[in-house]
């Protein structure tokens, strides 16, 4: 019987290395969520590194053992291999460049020979599990080469893949002295999903004018096959929201941070550290706020959590200083003794905490300057099970191609950010409530299941035509 060999960066299991032995910490991101039905049923499989390092071979054997009683398959990768591959390629050439950052992308020939041997890497593993019909779906940028690497071994494979970034114009990907490669890489599916058709669009001019194949009706002709490729916008796990939404803990969260801010208005933004989210414009969008509408002075808080990440490279560093530089400075100049114009966390909130404050908001600001999809606007979203609340989304989010009814503004103008603001917190309540419901409907029906699964179809389907042709 043909399985499905899920493989991505990372496992849905961090394993770390305690005083007490080797703990295994199960994710509770989207994608685990998502994929959570596929890998655990049969004899499916999701191959990935577990997040740790493992040198010495006895303690390999133990945690392969552990995954695989959980339908797990590790990869090893040294520190080496996660310095160049992952937090070098991936994460400071690719990253910027897929988000149009170019002016930090960094072009080293040493880390991109380890994306290809870590890539071949994930290759050989997943060979070593995958029958030569079985159905592999890729995920993400850390393995764009990893399709072709598999359909050379595994010709008959079905193979997907998936993209969780936007995919740039091919203007921004011709700056890559890899770009055709990368390009070749993925061509080894049988389908290519991506969050938007603007993203499917980008690939498919970077396909015909780096490589020179013809397309047709969003189908690529190689010599020896076809590839489709399809827009899938992601989804999250509706429901998980909606019941947190309405259990007795997040109620009690919920109680204690509204006495603790009594009756001001909270304006709630959500991010991990990264400079593609605008986190330092919004910033200065709520200091203009107060400066131009003084009357929401002592009205309003900015609630805003930043979940660490990827501190290891530079730029992450210093836009980190840059936001508590500018929490400092407006906090300074317009605090009073009985409020706080912004509440600053630099950490991560529990599930529970992180509905309570999606409830508690009375506007989201989700200002990205770009980004692939965005998931908080959808959770915030979900979480509003009376309906008030009023969603701020940059039209440079991928999420704003479905969330027409969210207040789109265009991230790189304070003025569109303050006046979005003013609206927001003026808009009657019908409003809010038609608003949000419309939002409500697309998000509950395209959550994160149905996302899995018209990806697997379609998959299913690229196959059979694909042997209808041959
Ligand atoms: N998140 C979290 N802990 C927090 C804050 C956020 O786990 O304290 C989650 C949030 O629920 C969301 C994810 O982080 O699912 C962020 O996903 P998004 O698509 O918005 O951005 P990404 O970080 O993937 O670029």
């Amino acid at each position: 019987m043909s399985r499905t060999i899920i493989v991505s960066n990372r496992l849905p299991t961090k394993v770390n290395r305690t005083d007490e032995g080797l703990e295994f910490q199960p994710s509770e991101g989207g994608l685990a969520t998502g994929l959570g039905s596929i890998y655990r049923s049969e004899n499916n499989v999701w191959v990935g590194w577990p997040g740790l390092f493992v040198d010495d071979p006895t303690e390999r054997q133990t945690v392969t053992k552990r995954l695989r009683a959980n339908s797990m398959a590790p990869v090893f990768l040294t520190e080496d291999e996660i310095r160049d591959y992952y937090e070098g390629f991936s994460n400071s050439t690719l990253w910027p460049t897929f988000h149009y950052f170019t002016q930090f992308a960094t072009y080293d020939d040493e880390q991109w020979q380890a994306y290809v041997t870590v890539n071949e890497k994930f290759c050989e593993a997943v060979l070593a599990l995958a029958g030569p019909e079985d159905t592999i779906w890729v995920q993400d940028y850390q393995l764009l080469l990893l399709p072709e690497l598999l359909r050379r071994a595994r010709p008959q494979a079905t193979i997907g893949f998936f993209l969780h970034i936007p995919f740039p114009s091919y203007e921004l990907l011709r700056v890559l002295p890899w770009g055709a490669d990368l390009v070749r890489g993925m061509l080894g599916a049988d389908l290519i999903g991506f969050h938007t058709f603007g993203y499917m669009r980008h690939f498919l001019s970077a396909v015909s004018r780096m490589l020179g194949l013809s397309i047709q009706n969003g189908q690529i002709e190689t010599p020896t096959r076809t590839v489709l490729v399809d827009a899938f916008p992601m989804g999250i796990d509706y429901q998980r929201y909606e019941l947190a939404a309405a259990s007795p803990e997040v109620e009690v969260h919920q109680r204690a941070y509204r006495e603790a801010l009594r009756d001001v208005r909270v304006v709630l933004s959500i991010d991990r550290l990264d400079y593609t989210k605008g986190i330092a414009q919004r910033l200065l969008a709520f200091e203009q706020l107060l400066r131009q509408y003084p009357e929401w002075r002592e009205q309003v808080s900015l609630l805003m959590v930043v979940v660490p990440s990827r501190d290891q490279v530079a730029q992450y560093a210093a836009l980190k200083e840059e936001i508590d530089e500018l929490v400092g400075r407006i906090n300074a100049q317009y605090r009073t003794i009985s409020w706080n114009p912004i509440h600053y966390f630099y950490r991560s909130f529990p599930f529970d905490e992180l509905v309570s404050l999606y409830r508690l908001a009375d506007v989201a600001l989700v200002t990205p300057i770009r980004d692939g999809m965005n998931l908080v606007a959808k959770e915030f979203i979900a979480s509003k099970t009376h309906q008030r609340g009023v969603l701020i989304l940059s039209e440079r989010a991928g999420a704003a191609v479905e969330l027409s009814d969210a207040l789109l503004i265009n991230p790189t103008s304070t003025n569109q950010l303050v006046e979005a603001l003013n609206e927001a917190l003026l808009m009657p309540e019908d409003e809010q409530i038609t608003r949000m419901s419309n939002m409500q409907d697309l998000v509950r029906q395209y959550d994160v299941f149905a996302w899995t699964r018209l990806f697997m179809d379609r998959l299913a389907h690229s196959k059979v035509k694909q042997h209808t042709m041959t």
